[in-house]
């Protein structure tokens, strides 16, 4: 249902539950978060409110300055500490978040169970783990654009990958997602609200693109893995 990445300087724990603090009016049954802390994806997950991870998160806190954090509205699979989001490869080294529904996800789940996949959730969203898992040779962009071309239905995600300490990347189809520019920062967030506090300069996505981020930059990408230049939209209006 919400979806907020960060990369940057700052923690990454504190602007993912600032920002998911402010998509929480959409509503939600779970909430959950990735951190790439360079040797290790760091993963935090629960059923209820975001006040239950932001209270694990107090208590352990993880460091690390890039992360994919969600709210879930349960639409496959009942809500659970294990269908929220993130979900994971079977190693745990790429971490996914999901908005919306992946039509032929038990097309999918059967074809990747039969190849020796073990799901651990209910949900559609995990077939995206694993699909990024299978076509990933060392070039994350080649392997989310290839598990692209496998899904159908609505998706925005967030992905972050172990080999990837420094690179954050999403992609939208049907479900809405947007880039904030930073000073040495950069977001997405499925709403702009999420990341008003840091940024007014946003990049709106388009049906298909796939984007990477680093703490510096920001690349665009249509269907056709071709680079496009998007104008910034300079956000004039408060919540
Ligand atoms: N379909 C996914 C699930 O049920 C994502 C739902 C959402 O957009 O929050 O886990």
């Amino acid at each position: 249902c919400g979806i907020v990445g960060y990369i940057g300087n700052k923690r990454a724990t504190d602007v993912l539950i600032e920002g998911l603090s402010k998509l929480e009016y959409r509503g939600y049954d779970s909430a959950g978060a990735a951190i790439n802390t360079g040797g290790n994806l760091e993963v935090r997950k629960f059923k209820g409110r975001l006040a239950v991870l932001e209270e694990n998160l107090k208590e352990y806190p993880v460091d690390g300055n890039l992360g994919i954090g969600h709210t879930r509205w349960a639409t496959h699979g009942a809500p659970s500490d294990r269908n929220s989001h993130p979900h994971l490869n079977m190693d745990g080294t790429i971490a996914v978040v999901h908005n919306g529904i992946i039509e032929n996800y038990m097309e999918l789940k059967e074809e990747l169970m039969s190849e020796g996949v073990v799901f651990k959730s209910e949900t559609d969203t995990e077939v995206v783990a694993h699909l990024i898992d299978k076509y990933y040779k060392g070039d994350l962009l080649d392997a989310v654009y290839k598990a692209m071309e496998k899904l159908r239905g609505a998706y925005a995600l967030g992905i972050t990958c172990k080999d990837y300490p420094d690179t954050l990347i999403a992609a939208r189809k049907d479900s809405p997602l947007i880039v904030g520019l930073g000073k040495e920062e950069n977001f997405i967030a499925s709403d702009i609200p999420a990341i008003l506090k840091y940024t007014r300069d946003v990049y709106l996505l388009e049906n298909g693109e796939v984007v990477v981020l680093t703490k510096d930059e920001v690349k665009i990408y249509n269907q056709n893995r071709e680079e496009v230049k998007r104008d910034i939209y300079h956000v004039t209006w408060d919540v």
